[in-house]
């Protein structure tokens, strides 16, 4: 792993990843695992530096291929939904998802993609890229890939060369957490149901406390309810940072020369949960198996985006278009969905599965 030595570096690859999240970590071992030469750029030190609830379904971790208890995982089997002071308990009959320890996810995948060869360069911004191909470092060092893999977030560089999208604003806190339910999550919904804030446990009292919503001014609506949570939950905030999450769905065209948009760039988050981890991934190994292709000859598109939306994606929309519709609903019918929600019509929310179509990654 290169911590900002960018002298070492050689200046062509078959694939530069642009952003270490879900998505660019994912590729970066996808790929490197084929024997491609990889290299995969962050501008942050630290792996997972950006706000992030880590609340993931079970179902990640046979994607990943990662036990659960290797990333420091604490389980959920409830859920309390409490609309301003009215509330519901909702239990599973097992675990449904865990809240994880990010860091340890990413660092766990670079590792493995390091193991197969893949160089990662830690510390320093891309400052610009084009659809050639090149990439510019923010040391003014230019290098190139045959493929640049876009993973850079919401917020990153790439953001020129693709469509822009309409994004949830979001405000997430690290604390300690004295008296939060055991494996049990808390929503907690303001009366004009704009947004919502969340409470994840984790192991050892601590706990992620978030806020997001479409109409809603995160950081000052958060400033608001941490008042009311601090003593009711008896907190402690230890780190707070803003965030985005996209909403309405991955954008239509997830290719522009050679480069290819994945994870948030190409607007992969559950609109209506605001997941974003599962399908990041999920999106990286669908366009990793293109880029492959591409690379060997066999196809000459990087276009990911049909078998994905086909065969997983779906969700996404049906996802987008569950926020789409609630947010046209009138606020005493949006309250009557929210009361009569019960465990199975969670888990289809969780998963996009309005329609009743079939999941395939398990
Ligand atoms: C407040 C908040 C809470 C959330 N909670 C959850 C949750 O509980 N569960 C869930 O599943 N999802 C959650 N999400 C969504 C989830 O975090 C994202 O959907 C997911 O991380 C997307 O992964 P990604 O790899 O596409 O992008 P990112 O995780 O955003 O990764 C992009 C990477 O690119 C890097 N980068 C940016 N610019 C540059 C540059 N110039 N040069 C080099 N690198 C750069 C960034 O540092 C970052 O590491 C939350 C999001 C927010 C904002």
């Amino acid at each position: 792993m290169l911590r900002g030595d960018v002298k070492r570096l050689n200046t062509e690859y078959d694939v530069i990843i642009v952003g270490l999240g879900p998505a660019g970590v994912t590729s970066l071992y996808e790929l490197s695992r084929l024997g491609f030469k990889v290299l995969g750029v962050e501008s942050s030190k630290i792996l997972a530096n950006k706000p992030c609830g880590e609340a993931v379904p079970k179902q990640l971790f046979s994607t990943v291929k990662i036990n659960p208890d290797e990333v420091n995982s604490y389980p959920v089997r409830n859920v309390v939904i409490d609309l301003e002071g009215k509330k519901k308990l909702l239990q599973f009959k097992s675990v449904v998802g865990y809240i994880i320890d990010k860091r340890l996810l990413l660092e766990l995948i670079v590792k493995n993609a390091i193991d197969e060869g893949a160089t990662t360069l830690l510390g320093v911004s891309v400052e610009n890229v084009e659809a050639d191909g090149r990439v510019k470092l923010a040391t003014g060092d230019v290098i190139r890939g045959q493929v640049v893999i876009c993973s850079d977030g919401v917020l990153g560089p790439c953001f020129r060369h693709f469509k822009h999208y309409t994004f949830i604003g979001a405000y997430q806190c690290k604390a300690q957490c004295r008296i939060c339910e055991d494996e049990t999550l808390y929503l907690y919904f303001r009366r004009d149901l704009t947004g919502y804030m969340w409470l994840f446990p984790k192991s050892n009292n601590m706990c992620n406390v978030g806020v997001g919503g479409l109409k809603i001014k995160p950081k000052h609506y958060m400033e608001h309810l941490l008042k009311t949570l601090t003593s009711k939950f008896n907190l402690r905030i230890l780190r707070c940072d803003g965030g985005a999450i996209p909403a309405l769905g991955p954008i239509g065209n997830v290719v522009n020369g050679r480069l290819i948009a994945i994870g948030d760039r190409a607007g992969t988050a559950m609109s209506f949960t605001g997941e974003g981890i599962r399908p990041a991934i999920i999106s990286s190994i669908y366009a990793s198996k293109k880029v492959r292709e591409f690379l060997d000859g066999v196809s000459n598109s990087l276009n990911y985006l049909k078998e994905f939306m086909k065969e997983w994606g779906w969700r996404i929309d049906n996802s987008s278009k569950m926020l789409r519709m609630f947010l046209k609903t009138p606020g005493f019918l949006r309250k009557i969905v929210i009361e009569r929600l019960n465990e199975k019509l969670a888990l289809k929310v969780l998963f996009g599965e309005t329609l009743g179509l079939t999941l395939k990654y398990g």
